[in-house]
């Protein structure tokens, strides 16, 4: 791209992503240099972004993510991709439903599901976990609470924003984990002890919160459930000696499957130490 092209596409860029802002304000303004920097700094208090009053790539990414959530798209009964498990208790919300999802809906995103992503969520519990995604605009298909309860956010039929890049084919699960050793007072206190597990991902390792044996059935059922309801392979990224990789694997755009975030990109490493070589082992008998 030369000079000229270049800072013609920033300048319509920062336009539609002011424009974006004003539309946001409560009441007509001017859009005087000073008042879009006082939207934007509102815009980007409410939704933790550095306040710095200027529209930078992480402002703009999450002003598109806005308005993509924002498009009016008339109601359909979401309700019909909605299935029962016999074991889990299913809730949908509402609010997080208008929020936060990509309102495109591909006649083929049955045909083309290929992976389910595994996440952990760092938060306390599923309630923290769903109030953190309305307020960051992204989302997940299910979360499972620390008592192993799923709470499903998006029917599977919709584009969920939980593994960018990867979610056109994908189902997202959040195991609720808060991860860091400084929350196991907290669990000890309201929940019940935590599994502490040392684990690698992406050749380093770390002492974390591990997952209730709870959260693990919940997982598993799920899983199960899903791949054979949408036909996703019930596979794991091994290695060659059986083993389950634990960093970025080969082609992940190929991968068909079930998958941790971290087996897509670097910059993740949920969930690591989740044993998926384990869950899903083959019965022998
Ligand atoms: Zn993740």
């Amino acid at each position: 791209m030369n000079k000229k092209l270049k800072a013609e596409a920033v300048e319509n860029l920062f336009d539609w992503a002011t424009s974006q802002v004003a539309k946001n304000a409560p009441y007509p303004i001017q859009e005087t240099e000073e008042t879009i920097v006082e939207l934007t700094k509102k815009f980007q208090r409410e939704h933790d972004l550095v306040v710095d009053g200027v529209i930078g790539p992480m402002t703009y990414s999450r002003l598109n993510t806005w308005h993509e959530s924002t498009k009016d798209v008339p109601h359909r009964n979401y309700e019909e991709e909605l299935f029962e498990l016999p074991a889990v208790n299913f809730r949908v919300d509402r609010t997080f439903y208008d929020k936060c999802h990509n309102k495109k809906e591909p006649k083929d995103r049955k045909q083309k599901m290929q992976r389910i992503v595994t996440h952990w969520d760092a938060c306390l519990n599923a309630d923290s976990c769903i109030r953190v995604l309305l307020k960051r605009a992204v989302s997940t298909h299910f979360v499972i609470d620390n008592d192993g309860s799923i709470t499903q956010l998006l029917p599977v039929n919709k584009i969920a924003y939980h593994a960018s890049g990867h979610n056109d084919n994908s189902i997202g699960i959040d195991i609720s984990n808060a991860y860091y050793l400084k929350y196991a007072d907290w669990y000890k206190r309201n929940i019940g002890e935590r599994p502490q597990i040392l684990s690698r991902v992406h050749r380093s390792s770390t002492t974390h919160l591990g997952w209730y044996p709870c959260q693990l059935t919940a997982y598993k059922e799920l899983c199960l459930h899903l791949c054979n309801k949408y036909g996703i392979e019930v596979k794991v990224p091994l290695d060659d000696s059986g083993c389950l990789i634990t960093t970025v694997i080969d082609k992940p755009d190929k991968w068909k499957g079930i998958m941790c975030h971290y087996h897509l990109t670097t910059n993740k490493i949920d969930c690591q130490g989740l044993e998926l070589d384990k869950i899903f082992k083959k019965d022998e008998d």
